[in-house]
């Protein structure tokens, strides 16, 4: 599966994905409970209101000209629960690669680069990252669930480390918050990049091993502002602003990315 790059459209709604003008947008937003919806606002010679959440998690609203602001947030508010349906499922969504073999010739990424496995056979069994290669040893080379599990087991390895180096980067530029060195915990997980409990302990895929740093990053920094602000409340969008002012480009990047 690969993420769609087509905007989700309303139900009922029509115009499907076709621009209807090109009119530059204006950013509008409506509270709900403690989250904030915004969208990019434009009219057009149409008769209905059009909502659409994209990929980005942008949320575009089309309407008739001449309908007055006021009718217009009303009528997004109410379709609310709805946008946010759309959202978690782009924000969910890990583009996947197709099932790795586990044999070598094939590519698999680390920090954003490729490198092809070479597969032999030892007794010394282990993985090692050098001149663009991935060298696995491994007692049988047909025992390619084995392979996987060696390969797994280096990412962990790798991950102990360079998420606690973004988390000690990120933790830095956010020096005037003082917060708590969070508890870190690695998870492989489906279809989550992070998450932040509770109780403050912080939740990295173990996938992101296989992303940009900069994509960690925005990961680290997002779950970070969480343990200021609990929920997607406006006050948590203004500090990640704040603190990381591409963060929507940053999100963009790493939602392109396919992980295996
Ligand atoms: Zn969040």
């Amino acid at each position: 599966m690969t993420l769609s790059p087509h905007p989700n459209p309303l139900p009922g709604g029509e115009g499907l994905g076709v621009r209807a003008n090109i009119t530059p947008m204006t950013l509008y937003s409506v509270q709900y409970g403690d989250t904030t919806i915004e969208y990019q606002l434009s009219f057009a010679a149409r008769k209905t209101l059009a909502i659409e959440v994209h990929p980005d998690l942008r949320v575009t609203v089309r309407a008739p000209e001449g309908s007055e602001l006021e009718t217009i947030r009303q009528k997004v508010k109410k379709r609310v629960p709805w946008i946010l349906r759309q959202q978690r499922q782009f924000e969910s969504y890990l583009p996947k690669l197709p099932p790795r073999q586990y044999v070598s010739g094939e590519t698999h990424r680390y920090l954003g680069r490729q490198y092809r496995l070479k597969v032999s056979e030892g007794d010394a069994e282990g993985v090692k990252l050098s001149r663009g290669f991935f060298f696995i040893t491994v007692r049988d080379k047909s025992d390619t669930e084995r392979v996987k599990t060696l390969l797994i087991d280096w990412y962990r390895q790798q991950a102990e480390r360079v998420f606690r180096e973004r988390l000690y980067v990120c933790l830095t530029k956010l020096r005037f918050l003082q917060l708590e060195q969070p508890e870190l915990e690695i998870r492989q997980m489906e279809t989550r990049w992070g998450s932040c409990t509770p109780e403050g302990k912080i939740l990295l895929n173990l996938r992101l091993m296989q992303v940009p740093k900069e994509s960690i990053d925005y990961v680290v920094m997002h779950e970070l502002c969480h343990l200021k602000e609990h929920n997607h409340s406006r006050r948590f969008y203004e500090l990640l602003n704040r603190v990381m002012p591409d963060w929507r480009a940053k999100r963009e990047r790493l939602n392109a990315l396919e992980v295996s």
